[in-house]
């Protein structure tokens, strides 16, 4: 009688490197999906990374919308998986649903944004994301992108810019196209605001605070005077700049996968009042792992 089959991994033969590609590591790319934009998944095949090493992690709610993305979703998976070009189709691709209850109801940005919405959703979306994770992280990932399901323009070599950092954590800066009404033309502005490095009237809200109450950033009414990523860029600067961060967002987000392993994850309560993304830069600092950002390398969220 034969024996199981056992598989092994030796976790030292995973290597995470500056230079990925040439060692072929594998990568996880994980989006959390309230709403399929074709453009997101446009992108995301044009990303020149090896698709062969690159697998695909969603989560998606269980509401009406989250049914309809995940149709869509679906479609686009067996065009690009079984009938698109080989060079295109991904290593493997898991779609998660939901299971913790009640999904939140669906919100426009505006909604979204709203201060008194923000403590209900991040926890929500830190559940969602550490599902995601806990689910999919496997023996031979040796890095996480994490990109939001409405990042809809990056560079196609996202993946090796960014891992030419060899940063634990590193962010590119988020911005969004609109239309200028004053200017009459197209114009772009900050979006991603959870990219920051912290300052000490933000510590000293914070000191003041109940035990689960949380910092917020881009708020008005809770001026932290923080130095925001967003703010930092400069036209026609070295794309390579970079400045350590404190906070993170995870519109996109590349993510040495030791960072996870040692335990870092996504609060879904407050942790040094802090929540979700912005807490789990803090939770890998006090694993020892230091957050980076590049504020000239640009990509690009979905204007609602
Ligand atoms: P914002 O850009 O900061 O306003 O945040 P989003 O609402 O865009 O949410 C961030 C990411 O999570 C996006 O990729 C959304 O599609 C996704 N998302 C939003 N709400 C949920 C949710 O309830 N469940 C899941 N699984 N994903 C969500
Ligand atoms: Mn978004």
């Amino acid at each position: 009688v034969k024996p199981p089959p056992v598989t092994r991994y030796n976790l030292n033969n995973v290597t995470i490197t500056h230079n990925p590609l040439e060692n072929r590591e594998n990568i996880l790319i994980l989006t959390p999906m309230a709403r399929f934009y074709q453009a997101y998944w446009d992108n995301l095949l044009k990303l020149t990374y090896s698709h062969e090493l690159i697998t695909l992690g969603f989560i998606l709610p269980k509401n009406k919308e989250g049914n309809a993305a995940t149709t869509e979703l679906q479609k686009q998976i067996a065009k690009t998986q079984q009938y698109g070009p080989e060079k295109d189709r991904f290593k493997s691709i898991i779609i998660l649903r939901q299971d913790f209850d009640p999904p939140l109801p669906s919100q426009d940005e505006g909604e979204r944004h709203k201060m008194q919405n923000q403590k209900v959703r991040r926890a929500a979306m830190a559940k969602a994301r550490n599902s995601l994770l806990f689910t999919t992280l496997g023996p031979s990932t040796s890095w996480v992108l994490w990109l939001d399901a409405d990042i809809i323009e990056t560079p196609p070599t996202l993946i090796q810019d960014l891992a030419f950092h060899d940063k634990p954590l590193i962010a590119p800066n988020c911005f969004q196209r609109y239309y200028n009404t004053e200017k009459k033309a197209m114009d772009e502005r900050a979006y991603d605001f959870n990219n920051w490095q912290d300052s000490p009237t933000a510590q000293e809200l914070a000191s003041k605070m109940g035990y689960d109450d949380i910092l917020l950033e881009g708020y008005a009414d809770m001026a932290t005077y923080r130095a925001l990523m967003a703010y930092m860029y400069e036209e026609g600067a070295d794309i390579h700049h970079e400045v350590p961060l404190d906070g993170v967002g995870g519109t996109a987000l590349l993510v040495k996968a030791d960072v996870h392993r040692d335990g870092a994850m996504f609060p879904a309560f407050a942790f040094y009042h802090l929540i979700e993304t912005e807490g789990f830069a803090k939770m890998a600092k006090r694993l020892g792992w230091q957050a980076a950002g590049l504020p000239n390398y640009k990509v690009y969220h979905y204007n609602e």
